[in-house]
């Protein structure tokens, strides 16, 4: 419980830059196809998309990461816009079943908090990761909290990631809207967004090993149907479904230890500390 690993003189580091909405056809338009020996351009299974209004379905980023981190393809069944769900809601609403709708500030979605992903197997640190982190928030009330958030998400990224350098965990990895945010917002800012993002991998890289991966691209305000792998390490992946395992080959050749969990954290005194934390509001 809230310990740092032992001995970390030793500790190699690996840094992963989760960075929604690189294209991997942009990535050599703009010029930044060398940062990385190898650069892969990947496709997305069809279970991580999503219906949309315009375009008949796209790669959706709550359904890409896990994807990627897991290597399942996970059957998310009906999704809240499926015409099936409609209808099933239509007809319990008919038969007078209702539930009331809660309308939170933020919705945050660590809904796939307990899926074992490639950070189970070694001693990890991760921030951010859509629907596996609980600072991931999925929704916001207004155009304006979701732009102020992007900004602050920014600067978090940018400061943990420098922060990572000389990490005590073996393996970090840190996820960030904007070059997402700018593909959909100001497209034509991407350049500039590339810039920063690939300026700043640049400089992590003459001091830990860093890998740069995208869910999928996003250019004119939509998303394109491929995800991008930088890395000084080669990959045999076609699809983002495949990586999990190229990951684990990676950080093995680089001489990370697979991790094992410690016994789980019992205090002699449980109940007394729980009642206390209780009473000061910190637990339910
Ligand atoms: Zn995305």
């Amino acid at each position: 419980m809230l310990q740092e690993p032992e001995d970390p003189q030793v500790v190699v580091q690996m840094i992963i830059l989760c960075v929604d909405g690189i294209d991997p056809d942009l990535v050599q338009e703009f010029g930044w196809g060398k940062l990385f020996k190898y650069n892969y351009s990947l496709s997305i299974p069809p279970e991580c998309y999503v219906p949309d209004k315009e375009l008949g379905s796209t790669p959706h980023t709550t359904r890409v990461w896990p994807t990627i981190f897991s290597g399942q393809i996970i059957d998310y069944g009906l999704t809240r816009r499926s015409g099936a769900r409609k209808k099933i809601h239509d007809a319990l609403v008919r038969m007078g079943i209702t539930w009331k709708r809660g309308k939170p500030k933020f919705r945050v979605a660590p809904t796939n908090r307990d899926l074992e992903t490639i950070f189970d197997d070694f001693h990890s640190f991760t921030w951010n990761l859509p629907t596996m982190d609980p600072e991931w928030l999925a929704t916001f009330p207004s155009y304006e909290a979701f732009v102020e958030h992007c900004k602050r998400e920014l600067w978090m990224f940018m400061l943990m990631t420098r922060g990572a350098v000389n990490s005590v965990f073996p393996l970090n990895a840190f996820y960030v809207r904007y070059v997402d945010f700018i593909g959909h917002n100001e497209p034509e800012k991407l350049r500039g967004a590339y810039d920063n993002i690939f300026q700043h991998a640049s400089e992590l890289k003459k001091k830990e090993d860093v890998i740069l991966l995208s869910d999928h691209g996003c250019d004119a305000g939509l998303h394109t149907e491929q995800a991008y792998f930088g890395s000084d390490y080669p990959i045999h992946a076609e699809s983002v479904h495949e990586l999990r395992d190229e990951l684990e080959r990676i950080f093995i050749e680089v001489g990370l230890d697979y991790w094992e969990a410690p016994q789980d954290f019992k205090p002699e005194e449980e109940d007394l500390i729980k009642e206390r934390l209780r009473r000061l509001g910190y637990i339910e």
